[in-house]
């Protein structure tokens, strides 16, 4: 057999009855659920910055970096509305490298989904102890979505997944916002293709069941730079792109035309401390365009307790070990330009 089946894992019931989310936490994510949506649905002009480390791959420096954030919070928030990214499923490039806490609990040690559907459930339940902020993950794995469909209030569909038909598919049943990235190849076409399909009511096949969906209004685009074919980064955040991206929306049948801007990746050609010019640049062009300024709802920032990235195995604790991220220091400075000039 090619496949070897290596242990049968739990279902997400199953997972949801043994960490369950508490009773009043449950009351706050409806509560920031409903924000984020309004945010999106326009009935709520603050700004979204949905911030954090590449991949949530400790859980004590994650539950620190949102304490910290938390504590940020507290003096922004009736500008910003902030959303840890707590990422445990990385997509790679080459599918080899470290997968996120749900393939990898230990990123030292071997594969162990169980473990790590565990390990995951556990840390973005801890973290929202600990801040009061309800999540942001991708959802690399639609089959996935069980095992967080009560915990997160952001999902993301990455570069790499977004012109699959499950995935696009599966985000039609979500019932939170969902940013569609551009593909890596930067085509808005595809991009907005995805928001249509996630939009829109859907029969397939999931998990063994044939289910039906009534389209999620709140699927929208993230734009996270591109790469042409000589393998050189072009950026997709400039007043240009956002104004190509205004018209496209136009043409198609699409609620709520809305926009996050992604500023690292093929943005800042994970050059991280660019992330910093970029989310003041496009701060600029909201001041400058009204119909920029509606359609850009918010930022996602790469950063963690310490800046820039290092090989697993270094052990520098809070240090990202996938793409490089802004320092906490910076993170904080950011966060207040962010707030003082939205
Ligand atoms: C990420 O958000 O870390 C990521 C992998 O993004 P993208 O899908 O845009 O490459
Ligand atoms: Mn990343």
């Amino acid at each position: 057999m090619a496949f070897k089946y290596v242990q049968q894992l739990p279902t997400p019931q199953e997972i949801r009855e043994e960490y369950p989310l508490p009773e009043e936490l449950k009351t706050l994510k409806q509560k920031r659920d409903k924000e984020i949506s309004d945010i999106i649905t326009g009935k709520d002009d603050r700004f979204l910055v949905i911030i954090g480390p590449c991949s949530a791959d400790n859980e004590n420096a994650v539950c620190e970096y949102v304490s910290r954030l938390s504590r940020v919070n507290e003096r922004v928030k009736d500008r910003l509305l902030l959303v840890p990214r707590i990422y445990t499923n990385k997509p790679r490039t080459t599918g080899s490298g470290y997968k996120g806490i749900t393939s990898q609990p230990d990123p030292e040690g071997k594969t162990d989904f169980r473990a790590g559907l565990v390990a995951m459930r556990r840390m973005q339940i801890h973290a929202i102890e600990v801040s009061g902020l309800t999540a942001a993950d991708e959802m690399l794995y639609p089959d996935n979505w069980g095992y967080v469909e009560d915990i997160l209030s952001y999902v993301a569909i990455g570069a790499r997944s977004v012109e699959d038909q499950q995935h696009r598919l599966t985000v039609s049943g979500f019932d939170v916002a969902s940013g569609m990235k551009n593909p890596t190849s930067g085509d808005f076409g595809v991009m907005l293709n995805s928001v249509y399909a996630a939009q829109h009511p859907h029969s397939f096949t999931y998990r063994g069941y044939e289910v039906h969906t009534d389209g999620n209004p709140l699927a929208h685009c993230v734009l996270r730079g591109a790469t042409n074919k000589h393998g050189a980064n072009t950026p997709n955040y400039h007043y240009e792109d956002i104004m190509r991206l205004i018209h496209m929306y136009q043409e198609m049948d699409l609620v709520y035309p809305a926009c996050v801007i992604d500023t690292n990746h093929s943005n800042s050609n994970k050059e991280y401390f660019q992330q910093i010019r970029i989310a003041k640049e496009v701060l600029h062009n909201r001041h400058v365009n009204a119909e920029i300024r509606h359609i850009v709802k918010g930022l996602m920032i790469e950063s963690y307790l310490e800046e820039g990235c290092q090989k697993i195995g270094e052990g520098v604790y809070g240090k990202s070990i996938t793409d490089p991220c802004l320092g906490w220091a910076d993170t904080e400075r950011l966060i207040y330009d962010i707030a003082e000039t939205v």
